[in-house]
This record gives structure tokens, C-alpha cells and sequence, in this order.
């Protein structure tokens, strides 16, 4: 049994909070609070999974997500209809393949077209409260974006969404960095994290998520797609690195 004392100590110290370790099998890890971990937090715990833990690796929480514009492109028929707007799923392919340079995972991108409009009122329901409005963002070949406002709206997705998955049961810890996963019988079984202070501690899971953004800071794989992209470039991906 932990002392008040210990377990004082143990939060401080710690990005893991006292429980976790009581805890011998979460049902669902993820990795990352931005939009995409805590819409998939929140997506575990509706579909019944009673324990989950989310991962971050910053003191705070939002990642990319939390600075963003917040512009979110999706088919919506209710509100596009009442601006006179026709669209579908698949002009919104389209648009998107062509945005891309049709270098777009095209499976990947039918799921996300055709899952928009879904999506769009179910975080509705997580909480969010869109301007009314559709918008075509200066990018974009169709108007068909959401906005809940011009000055925060990445804040405003990633407040519902930490709130949505909290009210949910979701356990947080921040300044918890994902290291490596454990596998058994070619199966993920958990995750291996470093704690604040350096001391690592393993974690088992039924599921694992990783939802740790894009690949910015990973100079060898961002040349891949463009040779110009080297060390010299800094990122918001990866600001503590001390070459920056
Ligand atoms: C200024 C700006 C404006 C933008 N505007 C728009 C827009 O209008 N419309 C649009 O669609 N997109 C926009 N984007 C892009 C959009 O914000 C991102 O594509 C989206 O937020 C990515 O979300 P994510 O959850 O995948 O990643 P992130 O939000 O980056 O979250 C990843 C999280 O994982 C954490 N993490 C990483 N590695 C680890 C680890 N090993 N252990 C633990 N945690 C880890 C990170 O710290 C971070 O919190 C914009 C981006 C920026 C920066």
C-alpha cells in the first residue's frame, strides 16, 4: 500500500501516475494527444473499453493539433446544402488526390472522404461547436471546411476531446515518452516508456495506438520525399532537440 507520502512523491517524480502501476493490463494505450490519440481514446472508451491510458511525451498536451488553424475538410450535406454547395465522398477524393499530387495513399484517403461527414457530427458530440459555416481554404479546390473559430480553433478540438475522454475514465500522463513496443508471439503486448526522470518502466495492453504525428523531425525519412529537407531545417515536431 502506498504511503501519502509515497504516492506524492511517486506523481512528482513520475509521468506515470500511481495507478498505472496498479494497473497490470490496460485495455487500450495510446501514444499522443494530439487530435488524432484523443479522438482514438475516445473512440475505444464508446466502444467499451474500460481502462485507457494516454501517452505524452511534452509537459503538455496537443501536439501539433493544439497550434493548428483547425480548418477540418469534410463532406456535410445539412450545412452545405443551405450554403447551395453540391458535394460527395468521392469530389472529395478527387480534390484530395489532386492536392496531393495523386501520391496519396488512395485507400487510406477513401477512408478518410467518406468517413468525413460521420466524423464531422461526431465530434459534435464530443463537444465541439463549429461556427455554422463552410468555408474554401486558400488550398483547398472545394468548399467543404469547418471552423469553430479563427483564433483557436486547434485549442477548442483538442480541449473537447481531452475533456470528452476524461469524462469517459481516460488516465493521462504527461512528460511520458513512448520508447519502444513489447512484443510476444509476434503480437504487441505493451509499450516500454521513459519516465520524467529517466527510469523507465514497461506497460501492457490489449491494444496499443500510435498516434505520434508526422514524421518531420526524421531527417533520413523527410528527404526520402524531398532530398532539399536536411538538418538544417528545424521542426515544431521535435523542439527540445538542442540543434535547434
Ligand atoms: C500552424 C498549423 C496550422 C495547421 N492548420 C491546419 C488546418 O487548418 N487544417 C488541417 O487539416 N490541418 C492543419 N494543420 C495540420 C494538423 O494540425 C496536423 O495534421 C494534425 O494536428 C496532426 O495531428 P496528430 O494527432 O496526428 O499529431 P500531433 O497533433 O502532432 O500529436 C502528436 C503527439 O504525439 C506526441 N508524441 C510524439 N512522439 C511521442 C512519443 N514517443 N511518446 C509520447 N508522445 C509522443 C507529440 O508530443 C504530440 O503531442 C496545421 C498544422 C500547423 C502546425
Amino acid at each position: 500500500m502506498l504511503s501519502r507520502r509515497n504516492l506524492l512523491a511517486s506523481m512528482l517524480l513520475s509521468g506515470i501516475p500511481a495507478f498505472a502501476s496498479e494497473v497490470k493490463d490496460w485495455d487500450v494505450i495510446v501514444v499522443g494527444t494530439g487530435v488524432a490519440g484523443l479522438a482514438a481514446a475516445c473512440s475505444a472508451l464508446e466502444a467499451g473499453a474500460g481502462n485507457v491510458l494516454i501517452l505524452e511525451k511534452s509537459p503538455v498536451v496537443g501536439g501539433h493539433s493544439i497550434l493548428s488553424t483547425g480548418y477540418v475538410a469534410a463532406v456535410d450535406k445539412p450545412r452545405q446544402q443551405r450554403a447551395g454547395i453540391e458535394d460527395s465522398p468521392s469530389l472529395m477524393l478527387q480534390n484530395m488526390l489532386e492536392v496531393g499530387g495523386y501520391l496519396n495513399d488512395v485507400e487510406l484517403a477513401k477512408i478518410v472522404c467518406e468517413n468525413s461527414e460521420d466524423t464531422v457530427y461526431w465530434l459534435e458530440r464530443m463537444g465541439v461547436k463549429w461556427d455554422g459555416n463552410i468555408y474554401q481554404t486558400v488550398a483547398g479546390l472545394h468548399p467543404r471546411s469547418h471552423i469553430t473559430n479563427f483564433v483557436r480553433a486547434g485549442y477548442d478540438y483538442v480541449m473537447a476531446l481531452l475533456s470528452s475522454a476524461k469524462r469517459m475514465g481516460a488516465k493521462l500522463a504527461l512528460n511520458t515518452k513512448a520508447l519502444d513496443l513489447i512484443e510476444k508471439d509476434e503480437r504487441v503486448i505493451g509499450i516500454r516508456v521513459q519516465n520524467p526522470d529517466g527510469s523507465i518502466t514497461d506497460l501492457f495492453a490489449k491494444a496499443v495506438i500510435l498516434a505520434t504525428g508526422g514524421f518531420t523531425a526524421n531527417v533520413e525519412l523527410r528527404s526520402k520525399f524531398d532530398p532539399r529537407l536536411g538538418s538544417e531545417f528545424p521542426t515544431t515536431a521535435n523542439p527540445n532537440r538542442k540543434s535547434f
